[in-house]
């Protein structure tokens, strides 16, 4: 089939290393009783891999003339669906129950070389449905993967990093240089596994209003986390005994701060 021209707005980088390929698709383990879904299959890179390991394989693709070439390629493959769609109103949960092995195939996995334009917005959209998947092997942009897996007290740890490790455990895998991709990016990417394990319950925390939190604390990354509190209407005197009853020094910044310590500053304010 000729090829036509690539869609740098979608975030077409395609992946041609053979290794990487199958080291990505190994990644999400057995596949022979699994439901995947492929976020950008793209030209199929690893889309063939996966079709012929999965028991089920719903691929979403948002370039339109993409997606019904893929769907001649594979239409021969049984467990194969291919959608036309934004992955940004894909809904897990309901591809999850329309499983036509009656909830057999267990919860979700998910794989892709995800369009990078839109990294942030995809992985939340993956922890806002964190109850409908298993584990995530996603490739990103080396920075943001840096970000995500980042440690407390490291430059690299923010909002994204602490949200990200409310949802999930994160595992670095690998990184690529653009060489492993065509046309090459101007980043290196970096692969990731996410092994969904929500901590709310263990933390005692209600997850959107620690959420909501966390973006008040993180707000100025670079300000002292008392200052982000007052200056969302915190009262100086409640900041002071909450961060002493959570043993977090009154300097620090959020940055800084571990998600043990973070979720007992939260209820300290709420309960004063
Ligand atoms: N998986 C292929 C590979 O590795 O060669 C392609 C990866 S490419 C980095 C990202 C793919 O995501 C492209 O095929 C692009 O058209 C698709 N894409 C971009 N935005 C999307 C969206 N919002 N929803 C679904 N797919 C999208």
């Amino acid at each position: 089939m000729p090829q036509r021209p690539i869609r740098p707005k979608l975030g077409q980088n395609f992946l041609v290393s053979a290794t990487a390929q199958a080291a990505i698709v190994d990644a999400l383990g057995d596949l022979a009783h699994r439901a995947v879904v492929e976020i950008g299959p793209g030209r199929g890179a690893i889309t063939a891999l996966l079709a012929a390991r999965a028991a089920r394989l719903i691929a979403i693709e948002l370039d339109r003339e993409l997606a019904p070439r893929l769907r001649q390629q594979f239409a021969e493959q049984g467990g194969v669906e291919i959608r036309n769609e934004d992955v940004l109103e894909t809904n897990f949960a309901a591809l999850r129950n329309a499983d036509p092995a009656h909830g057999k195939l267990g919860k979700l996995l998910v794989v892709g070389n995800l369009p990078y334009y839109i990294t942030s917005d995809i992985l939340l959209r993956l922890f806002h449905f964190s109850g409908d998947i298993d584990r995530a092997v996603v490739m990103i942009q080396r920075e943001v993967a840096q970000r995500v897996a980042a440690e407390p007290g490291t430059s690299d740890y923010g909002l994204l990093s602490a949200t990200a490790q409310l949802y999930a455990r994160v595992e670095k895998l690998m990184t690529l240089p653009p060489g492993a991709f065509s046309p090459p990016p101007q980043v290196h990417s970096t692969v990731l596994r996410l092994t969904m394990a929500p901590r709310f319950a263990e933390l005692g925390v209600v997850p959107e209003p620690f959420i909501a939190f966390l973006r008040v604390v993180f707000a100025q990354k670079r300000k002292m986390l008392a200052k982000n509190l007052r200056n969302a209407g915190y009262d100086a005197a409640r900041i002071s005994s909450a961060l002493a009853a959570s043993s977090i020094p009154s300097q620090s910044r959020a940055e800084e701060i571990d998600l043990e310590r973070m979720a007992r500053l939260f209820r300290e304010l709420l309960r004063s």
